[in-house]
């Protein structure tokens, strides 16, 4: 299966399901704490621009008590009680130098004293103000913030108040103003970290989900490669000891898959009555002695053996005491090829056997003690006792030698043995 492939649907949703939460609170995070400080900003750049204002507002009344009025004929000088204020830059750039904030005094909607320069540099001095302010501050004669003034094309958080003389009418505005753009950037000095912090424990989260999705898609992998060997037939197929050594629920489910092989390994090889491995197994068993032997030189001995005048077992005491027998003698058969090679159920009341590594002298030797242990084997069933002896045919391969015509010897052996008047071991 191609990398690719593995990381697939469930490899996205596990990405997904830790990286959308952290996404969303990032930038709720980020959202939420733009608009609080920006609000508690303004809030601070308002009562900072009023105070500035009110400020100037004092200083002109304390330095020159009077009313604003004009005076000229073709050229008019906007006066503080004899005080001509025109071109007198002093106090407003003062206040300017400790404030950071750009001040006006207009008369009427004329701007006659201000800090704010063009981007040619010159005092923007005769310029007329917006018509909202005028009649927001001039005609309804209240104080007002805007947030959002424009002056020479750039935007100005701004306080307005009306200049008021003696009788109460309004001679103009002063204005006290700070280009957003300082809030704007205050407000992205605390949000940037936010979203800093957000995009960090995200990448972190990231590879932390990463590095746990790939082991537990690998894991997954595994046990499913190992699922489709098995579902081709190869029981023989090994599953990886990390995957059932990670203790959780995917071990399990490994060792489930485990079990489901050895059952079906079972089911295919071994023979139900007897426990033995069954003809299948034995055939494969046998080519694979064969491929060794070819491959080392070694020697190796084959029996067939078959219980004699079995039939009548069945007939005289039933098929159930026959499968006694037939377990029993299995039994023994298996103690006795421990540590020398093996034994299966051939079919019927016949078994093969595969002396490893051996002679037919030895074999023949260490059959001549089984068959002495068969005879004298005892089997009771309903308070009778029944004696059973078998037959067998030997036969010896080696290098080279063909399996179908070794069996077919040892089988020709065996059949002699049983004209033979059955009981005994045939080896020539
Ligand atoms: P021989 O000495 O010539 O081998 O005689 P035999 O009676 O053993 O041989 P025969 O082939 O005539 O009979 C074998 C019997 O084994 C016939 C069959 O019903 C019985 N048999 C085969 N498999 C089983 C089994 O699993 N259980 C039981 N109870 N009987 C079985
Ligand atoms: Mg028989
Ligand atoms: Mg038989």
């Amino acid at each position: 299966m191609k990398a690719s492939a593995s990381k697939g649907q469930l490899y996205r949703s596990l990405h997904a399901l830790s990286i959308v939460p952290l996404l969303v609170l990032g930038l709720t995070l980020a959202l939420f704490s733009y608009h609080t400080v920006r609000k508690t900003m303004i809030a601070d750049v308002q009562v900072e621009l009023k105070n500035t204002v009110n400020s100037v507002i004092l200083t002109y009344d304390l330095l020159y008590p009077g009313d604003y009025h004009l005076e000229g004929v073709d050229q008019y000088v906007l006066l503080k009680g004899t005080q001509p204020l025109n071109g007198d830059f002093d106090i407003i750039d003062r206040v300017k130098a400790d404030t950071d904030a750009e001040i006006t005094i207009f008369y009427q909607d004329t701007r006659v004293l201000t800090t704010i320069c063009n981007s040619a540099g010159s005092r923007i001095i005769g310029t007329g103000s917006n018509t909202i302010i005028v009649r927001d501050v001039i005609v309804e004669k209240q104080p007002h913030f805007y947030t959002n003034t424009e002056i020479d094309g750039i935007p100005y958080f701004a306080y307005y108040a009306p200049l008021f003389n003696s009788d109460g009418s309004v001679a103009g505005m002063v204005y006290a103003g700070k280009p957003c753009s300082i809030v704007n950037k205050t407000v992205m000095s605390v949000v940037l970290p936010v979203l800093f912090i957000a995009l960090i424990s995200i990448c972190v989260a990231s590879v932390i989900v990463s590095s746990y999705t790939n082991k537990l898609l690998g894991a997954l992998q595994k046990i499913r490669t190992f699922l489709s060997k098995v579902s081709t037939g190869n029981l023989a197929a090994e599953l990886d000891s990390g995957v059932l050594q990670r203790g959780d629920e995917l071990s399990e489910m490994a060792y489930s898959a485990l079990y489901m092989q050895r059952s079906l390994r079972t089911l295919v090889e071994q023979d139900t009555l007897t426990e033995l491995n069954n003809r299948r197994f034995a055939d494969k068993h046998l080519r694979q002695t064969q491929m060794y032997a070819n491959t080392h030189g070694t020697g190796y001995v084959v029996a067939i053996g078959d219980i004699d005048f079995f039939k009548s077992v069945n007939d005289t005491y039933g098929h159930e005491c026959g499968d006694l027998v037939l377990k029993k003698i299995a039994g023994l058969l298996k103690k006795n090829m421990l540590g020398k090679g093996f034994v299966a159920r051939w079919g019927g009341e016949e078994f093969l056997f595969v002396y490893d590594n051996c002679t037919l002298s030895a074999a023949r030797a260490d059959m001549e003690l089984l068959l002495d242990e068969i005879r004298s084997l005892p089997i009771s069933y309903d308070d009778q006792e029944i004696r059973i002896s078998m037959t067998f045919g030997l036969a010896e391969g080696g290098i080279g030698t063909n399996v179908k015509d070794l069996l077919q010897l040892a089988d020709t052996h065996l059949y002699a043995g049983k004209s033979n008047g059955r009981n005994q071991i045939v080896w020539e």
